[in-house]
C-alpha cells in the first residue's frame, strides 16, 4: 500500500494500491497489443490529441497545482508555473515533430536510391522523478506519443495522484488507455516494469538508481536513457555586476526549495568580489518566505522527501568541521513538516561533502578563487556535468570560461534555465542521452534505411 503524504503537514492524504508484477504484467501485453495500432494513426491525429491534452491541463491547471502542492510541498506559485510552462513544451514539440519524422532522400544516382525513415521504437518506460513532475514525465511521454510508441508510465511514488491526473487528462484527450498505461508503486514496482522486455527505458532520477537500471537492463539491448542528478556550479567574476548575481544565484539556488535537477548547488566567487557577494546573497535569502506551501507568497516549502532532512544535516555538520561558515540556517525548523532553514555556507571547499553530494534542498555552499583557471578547474571539479554557468560582463571571456566547462548545459549570466528547443542532456554521473530540442524526438525513433534497386 503507497501511502502519500503531505510533507508540509505530515498527514496521510490518500492510501493506493502499488500495483502487483501481474497487473504490471498485464499492462505490458496490452501495450503490445495496442502500440501498432497507435503508429499506424497518421501523425495530424496524434498532434490533434497532444493539442488537446495541453488544453485540459490548462483547465485545470488550479486543481493540478492544488494536488501537486499538496503531495510534495511545492509552494503553489511555483506549480501554477510548472503548468503555465508546459505548454510551450508541448507547442515545442507540436511544431517540430513532424519534420524530424519525415522521411529523406539522402543519395540517388546511377539506378540506386538511399533512403532514410524514422519508425517509432515500440513500447517505453518512462520512469519519473517527482521534482517536476510535469516536466521531466512530458519531456518523454509527449515526444513518445507524438513518435507512436505505447508508454508505460511510472510517477515517482511521492507525486502518484499528479502521474495519475496525467493519465486521465490523457485517456480524455484521446490517447487510447492501453498505449499510455500507469504503474503505480515505488523502486521495487519500477525494477518490476523493467524486467519486461521493452524498446526503450527513459529514467529520470538518482544517480544510485539510474546505475542499478543500467545494469538490469543492459542485457535486454533496450535504449536506456538517463537523466540523473546534478552538482552544478557557477563562477563568478571580478566584473560582474555583484548585486544582480547574487540575487540571479540566490533564486537558482533555492527556487523549487533547492530541489531541481539543474539548482545552483556550488558558488564559486573571485577573492576581490567575495565579501559583498556574501551580504547580497545573504541578504536576498533571508527575503524568501518560508511555509505553507498552498500560500501564494510562499517561497520556500517543506522537503518532498523526510530522508533529505538528515542528508542537509550531515552535510552541514561536515562543512563545518572542514572550516565552513554557517551566514543563515544551518538546521531543520521545529514543529510540523519536512522544513529545512534555508542555509548559506561560506569558505566552502571542494572536498567537503556539501560541495560533492547532491545536496537537493535549500542548501548553498559558495567558496573563493583567484582567477579564471581557477573558478573552471574548481567548477569542473565534480562527478557531475549538468550544467555550468558563469557571471561576467565580458561576452568573450564568458564564452571563453564556458568552452572549457565540462557540462551539457553552461549559462552567461544566468542559471536553473531549461527552453525546449535545447537538448537537456547530462555527461559523467548526470546521465546519458538527450530529453528536448530535436535530439529529444529523435530518442523516441529507430532509423531504418532504405536501399533502393528500381530494376
Ligand atoms: P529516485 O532515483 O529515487 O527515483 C526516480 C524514479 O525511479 C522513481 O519513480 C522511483 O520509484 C524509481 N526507481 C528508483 N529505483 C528504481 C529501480 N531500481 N528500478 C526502477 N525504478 C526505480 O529519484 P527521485 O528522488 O525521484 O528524484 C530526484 C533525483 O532526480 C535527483 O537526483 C535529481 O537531480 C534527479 N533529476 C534529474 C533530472 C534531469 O533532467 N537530469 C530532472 C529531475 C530530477
Amino acid at each position: 500500500m503507497l501511502r502519500v503524504t503531505n510533507p508540509a503537514t505530515e498527514e496521510v492524504i490518500r492510501e493506493l494500491e502499488e500495483d502487483r508484477p501481474s497487473a504490471i504484467s498485464e499492462k505490458v501485453r496490452r501495450a503490445y497489443r495496442a502500440q501498432p495500432g497507435w503508429a499506424a494513426r497518421p501523425l495530424k491525429d496524434r498532434l490533434e490529441i497532444v493539442r488537446r491534452f495541453k488544453e485540459l491541463v490548462g483547465k485545470h491547471q488550479d486543481r493540478l497545482a492544488k494536488t501537486l502542492t499538496m503531495e510534495m510541498g511545492k509552494p503553489v506559485t511555483q506549480a501554477t508555473n510548472e503548468l503555465k510552462a508546459l505548454a510551450g513544451r508541448i507547442d515545442y514539440f507540436l511544431v517540430e515533430t513532424k519534420d524530424q519524422l519525415e522521411e529523406e532522400e539522402v543519395y540517388k544516382a546511377s539506378g540506386i536510391e538511399e533512403r532514410l525513415a524514422w519508425e517509432p521504437l515500440g513500447i517505453v518506460a518512462n520512469v519519473s522523478a517527482w521534482n517536476y513532475p510535469y516536466f521531466v514525465g512530458s519531456n518523454v511521454f509527449v515526444p513518445a506519443l507524438l513518435c507512436g510508441n505505447a508508454v508505460l508510465y511510472k510517477p515517482s511514488e511521492l507525486v502518484p495522484l499528479t502521474g495519475l491526473a496525467i493519465a486521465e487528462l490523457l485517456w480524455e484527450a484521446g490517447v487510447p488507455k492501453d498505449v499510455f498505461a500507469p504503474v503505480i508503486g515505488g523502486a521495487a514496482v519500477g525494477q518490476a516494469l523493467l524486467e519486461h522486455q521493452l524498446q526503450g527505458v527513459f529514467f529520470t532520477g538518482s544517480h544510485a538508481a539510474g546505475k542499478k537500471i543500467a545494469q538490469q537492463v543492459a542485457p535486454g539491448m533496450t535504449r536506456l536513457q538517463l537523466e540523473l542528478g546534478g552538482k552544478d556550479a557557477t563562477y563568478v567574476c571580478e566584473d560582474a555586476d555583484v548585486k544582480t548575481a547574487a540575487q540571479s544565484l540566490a533564486d537558482g539556488a533555492m527556487y523549487n526549495t533547492g530541489q531541481s535537477c539543474c539548482s545552483v548547488e556550488r558558488i564559486y566567487v573571485h577573492e576581490s568580489i567575495y565579501g559583498a557577494f556574501l551580504e547580497h546573497f545573504v541578504e536576498e535569502v533571508k527575503g524568501f518566505v518560508v511555509g505553507d506551501p498552498t500560500d501564494a507568497n510562499t517561497y520556500i516549502g517543506p522537503l518532498a522527501r523526510k530522508q533529505q532532512l538528515d542528508v542537509l544535516d550531515a552535510q552541514v555538520a561536515d562543512a563545518v568541521q572542514r572550516g565552513g561558515k554557517v551566514l543563515c540556517g544551518g538546521k531543520r525548523r521545529q514543529g510540523k513538516g519536512y522544513y529545512y532553514e534555508p542555509t548559506v555556507i561560506s569558505e566552502a571547499q571542494n572536498g567537503m561533502r556539501l560541495m560533492r553530494e547532491e545536496s537537493f534542498g535549500p542548501v548553498i555552499g559558495i567558496g573563493r578563487v583567484r582567477d579564471d583557471n581557477d573558478g573552471v578547474d574548481r567548477v569542473n571539479d565534480s562527478e557531475y556535468g549538468l550544467t555550468a554557468g558563469v557571471y561576467t560582463k565580458d561576452g568573450a571571456r564568458a564564452r571563453a570560461i564556458m568552452a572549457r566547462f565540462n557540462a551539457g548545459t553552461v549559462y552567461w549570466n544566468c542559471c536553473d534555465r531549461v527552453s525546449p528547443r535545447l537538448p537537456w542532456t547530462g555527461r559523467r554521473h548526470s546521465g546519458v542521452g538527450s530529453t528536448l530540442g530535436k535530439l529529444g524526438i529523435r530518442a523516441f525513433v529507430q532509423p531504418k534505411a532504405y536501399h533502393l534497386k528500381g530494376e
